[in-house]
């Protein structure tokens, strides 16, 4: 550990890097690859350090993301780490579009439960008219009970009339994952490209809609792999960031999944909290699985969190995700 004296002060390499990222918007990518390869010793000044960053943007405050499924699986895309693909030949979690009634009743319980988002995810390379209709009422009811609850759509490709139709709706967020870095996409995907995913995304900005993309961790990716991460969100002005860590849901289609520990995993959130130290960083798909009883510790990087499961794998109940937020000295930010 290198030590460096500030004013009389002993500050440690990541304090600097905390203090550059406030200062200048993001470290370079010599220093995220540095906070990706830092020994497990540093953990906790890593962690103290990136908690300065988050703290100036949201406080101690955490936001919890409910997922609502809304059609799932049969999706015509090839996407080797999803259990949605008819190419993974995984029929259990596949279902067709839920009644609206269920929606608007989910909503009204994240909303009372103490959510501060609510999501709708639609499997599929992109959502049909009638459907997307379907999505923007859905969204227009809900806003007419719930103002506050931020609401979220994930619907795979967009176009600039789609992307404008939920925008008018009431959708404040549209979800569309990077999930790997673009040099090494074709190995995760061969149906369509990084390209085609970055061209939504910057529809979905232009419409007025705030991005939510993030990325999959365990796919094989390299350290390098994670800064071009960083850089290409940072690039398309990700608001909002889930860094999933992958979760081997039946059906998956990865030869070698990455071997995560919660240290990796901690690292890689400090790493994205300095490189995109404005957005919404959330601890999300997998948590459970890859940081177990280091869960907690992801909230001094990350200021959001999934409850209730993912899009086809289970995950701890919003009563149990607020008990560990407020064990850990932070507050549940309600939208309501
Ligand atoms: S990630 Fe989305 S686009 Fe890819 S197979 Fe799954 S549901 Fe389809």
């Amino acid at each position: 550990m290198e030590f460096h004296s500030y004013g009389g002060c002993m500050t440690n390499i990541y304090d600097r890097l905390a203090k550059k990222s406030l200062r200048t918007g993001s470290v370079s990518d010599a220093e995220i690859l540095s906070v990706l390869k830092s020994p497990n010793r540093d953990l906790l000044l890593l962690l103290h350090s990136s908690y300065a960053v988050r703290s100036k943007y949201f406080g101690n405050k955490v936001r919890i993301h409910i997922l609502n499924n809304v059609r799932s699986g049969n999706c015509q895309e090839d996407c080797r780490y999803c259990g949605q693909s008819g190419a993974s030949g995984n029929r259990e979690t596949a279902h067709p579009m839920k009644e609206q009634a269920s929606l608007l009743e989910a909503a009204d319980h994240a909303a009372k439960a103490g959510a501060y988002r609510y999501c709708m995810a639609f499997s599929g390379r992109k959502i049909p008219g009638p459907d997307l209709e379907f999505a923007a009422d859905t969204v227009r009811k809900i806003r007419l009970k719930h103002p506050a609850l931020r609401l979220c759509v994930s619907a795979g490709f967009l176009d600039t009339q789609s992307a404008k139709l939920l925008k008018k709706a009431g959708v404040d967020r549209y979800n569309h994952n990077l999930n790997t870095s673009g040099n090494r996409y074709k190995a995760i995907c061969t149906t369509h490209t990084y390209d085609d995913r970055l061209k939504t995304l910057k529809t979905a900005v232009s419409a007025g809609l705030g991005v939510c993309s993030g990325i999959i961790i365990g796919l094989g990716e390299s350290s390098k792999d994670i800064v071009r991460m960083c850089r290409d969100l940072a690039e398309v002005k990700a608001k909002s960031v889930p860094v999933n860590f992958f979760i081997p849901v039946k059906g998956h289609r990865i030869e070698k999944p990455g071997r995560l520990s919660p240290e990796v995993c901690l690292k890689i959130l400090c790493a994205f909290r300095f490189a995109l130290p404005a957005a919404e960083i959330r601890a999300a798909a997998g948590r459970e699985h890859h940081l177990r009883s280091l869960q907690a510790l992801s909230l001094y990087p990350a200021n959001s969190l999934f409850a209730n499961g993912y899009l086809t794998a289970g995950g701890d109940d919003i009563e149990s995700t607020k008990q560990m937020i407020e064990d850990a000295g932070f507050t549940a930010e309600s939208a309501e």
